[in-house]
């Protein structure tokens, strides 16, 4: 096989997948090889509505081979290291393939193991322990919320980095209010325990979210880190953050987001800031070091939220300020840190956060979108999901 090309793309994900298509959609598209070592794509948007029982789990899955451009060669392996200074990325498979522009869209690591009793309980019938955070647990999170009659259900956040800063939250919206429609609200303690200070960084969305909890009568309590599970005992241990008090929390279910990270390989390489993401800078998402390498998505250091509405943005940036440099042409595309979350607040109601850098509400449609609506619902449920498969996946942005 072939082992250099013009672009080498690491991870075949939402943004590796987006960029490629960019450039195959060009009247000269580049050569291109994607480095992806699964055989299969995940929608992962669509898990917060899998986890509450709206969807089955299979509709988010689909064959890698069906994304990758006509023209651009599948390289089934992962990459293991960068050697930037020669243009080489090395492999699993022990190969060392050459590029002369780099794109890292390899997404983030899910620590499960950084939490005693976690790994081994999670997704595991009879645990209670659930998590919309991958394919293979997600379905026990609509396992546990339909099955769960009274008790205490606890939801947990984090004091990382994740994907999706929304997901926690909003699947303990939709629990609620499954257990209300289900009659058994009255028996069950929600409690929403968050790493972060306050329910929402833009204030805006703060002050909607923070009715709907009250309304809600979930029991949110911030700064507050999950450590440790005894899932044979079914209790949490959860330390402050700030006065590194330990609570011990009984549950019957607990929905778990778990700690996240850059991906090792990154983290240990040449490529990695201080903080171990890809070091990009926030506005050309061209590498801080190495001009011919770019990085996007969940990997990068971008200051944003790691969402996939943001790769929609960020990734027609670093497709025309690539060419650019392949043309010695000036970086001339910016990326303002747009992201959304579409932060479902029950069965048919959500509010639509979008906002940039500075967290500033940069909205698309010409309503309040804080408040709670049915069409910005139907829009996660039933439009966004063709739009990326069939829109942003294919390049037509
Ligand atoms: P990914 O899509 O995760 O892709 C990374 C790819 O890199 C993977 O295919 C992986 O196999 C590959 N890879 C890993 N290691 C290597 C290696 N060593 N070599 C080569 N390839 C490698 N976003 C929204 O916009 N809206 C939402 O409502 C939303 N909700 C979410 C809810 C949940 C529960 C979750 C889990 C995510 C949600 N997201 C949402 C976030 C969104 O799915 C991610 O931000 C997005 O998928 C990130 O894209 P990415 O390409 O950076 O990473």
């Amino acid at each position: 096989m072939q082992d250099h090309y013009q672009v080498v793309i690491v991870g075949g994900g939402s943004a590796g997948i987006t960029v490629a298509a960019l450039l195959a959609n060009e009247p000269v598209a580049p050569e291109m090889a994607i480095i992806e070592p699964s055989d299969k794509h995940y929608y992962q948007p669509i898990w917060t509505l899998v986890g509450a029982g709206v969807f089955s789990k299979e509709v988010s899955e689909r064959d890698e081979a069906d994304f990758i451009p006509p023209g651009t060669t599948w390289i089934q392996d992962a990459v293991t290291t960068f050697n930037p200074d020669h243009n080489t990325v090395s492999t699993v498979d022990g190969k060392t393939i050459g590029y002369d522009y780099l794109v890292v869209a390899a997404g983030l690591q899910l620590n499960w193991e950084a939490i005693p009793g976690l790994k081994e309980s999670v997704g595991q019938p009879g645990t209670g322990v659930c998590s919309n955070y991958s394919y293979d647990t997600v379905a026990s999170t609509w396992d546990n919320i339909r099955h769960l009659k009274s008790g205490t259900a606890v939801f947990t956040h984090p004091n990382t980095p994740i994907k999706c800063g929304g997901a926690p939250q909003k699947i303990c919206y939709l629990a609620e209010d499954y257990f209300h429609k289900a009659g058994v609200r009255d028996q069950i303690d929600l409690i929403f325990c968050s790493a972060e200070p306050k329910i929402f960084a833009v204030e805006k969305y703060a002050n909607t979210l923070n009715q709907v909890i009250e309304r809600k009568h979930i029991d949110a309590r911030f700064r507050q880190n999950l450590v440790a599970l005894h899932p044979s005992q079914r209790e949490a241990d959860f330390d402050h953050l700030d006065t590194g008090e330990r609570t011990t929390i009984p549950y019957d279910m607990i929905h778990v987001t778990p700690p996240m990270s850059p991906p090792d390989f990154i983290r240990h390489s040449p490529l990695a800031a201080d903080t171990g993401w890809v070091s990009v800078h926030q506005h050309t998402l061209q590498h801080t070091v190495y001009p011919n390498i770019f990085g996007l998505g969940d990997c990068s250091n971008l200051p944003t939220s790691k969402t996939g509405a943001a790769i929609r943005k960020q990734a027609p940036t670093l497709a025309q300020n690539l060419l650019s440099v392949m043309h010695n042409q000036p970086l001339v595309a910016s990326y303002n840190g747009y992201t959304s979350c579409p932060l479902v607040t029950g069965y048919g109601s959500l509010i639509l956060a979008e906002f940039d850098y500075d967290k500033q509400p940069e909205e698309s449609f010409p309503f309040d979108q804080s408040q709670e609506r049915y069409s910005m619902y139907a829009l996660k449920a039933y439009a966004l999901p063709k739009m990326y498969w069939h829109g942003m996946l294919r390049g037509r942005m």
